[in-house]
């Protein structure tokens, strides 16, 4: 049985098609940043694996406070990064009030700013407010079949009841991922995203 589902896994990675999965807005969290929101000597307990290796959804919650509203209970990804990065919808940003860039996780110099309050205390965050650039995460073996490059751009069918197709995806290759599509939820319900949902890479 197993057999038979690498195989069919197999044929449809060789198709260049992609499971998509859609992230819901996030924060994650740097060291000090976490002691500072949940007090001294805390630190985050996994609640849940991702698809992605060594990466989980925490049992934390934080408050994000913008100048029009706030978004409560917003989920911590975890472990620990070396700086603090928010992850929102364009539709977050509109109702909080916030204004931020099209950006690859990571890249967050002189991105947008909000506030952060957990139970412990509150950081007033200049930057790091990014809404995520849609990628495609690639173990370098299916990179190899599907001759995809690291920072490539292509484009990607998803296909759903109403299929759109998203320009501009960026490829993220490396040893530790699990071959999946990521995208926020503007971009799912945009898309009719409803439940197991494949994305055709076209290059
Ligand atoms: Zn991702």
């Amino acid at each position: 049985m197993q057999n038979l589902m690498d195989q069919i896994v197999g044929a449809i990675t060789r198709s260049g098609l992609v499971e998509v999965e859609v992230s819901a807005r996030h924060i994650h969290l740097s060291e000090r940043d976490m002691q500072i929101l949940f007090g001294g000597g805390a630190s985050l307990t996994p609640k849940r694996d991702l698809s992605q290796p060594g990466q989980y959804l925490s049992e934390e919650r934080v408050n994000l406070i913008g100048t029009k509203g706030r978004k409560e209970h917003v989920a911590i990804l975890g472990p620990v990064r070396s700086s603090t990065q928010v992850e929102l919808s364009k539709s977050d940003c509109v109702e909080l009030g916030v204004t931020a860039p099209l950006r690859e996780s990571g890249d967050v110099k002189g991105s947008g700013s909000i506030i952060v309050e957990g139970p412990c205390g509150t950081i007033n965050l200049t930057e790091g407010v990014i809404i995520a650039q849609n990628h495609v995460h690639v173990p370098p073996e299916t990179a190899q079949m599907l001759e995809l490059k690291d920072k490539q751009r292509v484009c990607v069918e998803i296909m759903s009841e109403r299929p759109i197709i998203f320009k501009n995806v960026l490829i993220r290759v490396h040893k530790n991922f699990t071959f999946r599509m990521h995208i926020d939820f503007d971009e799912a319900n945009a898309a009719a995203v409803n439940g197991f949902t494949l994305g055709k890479i076209i290059k």
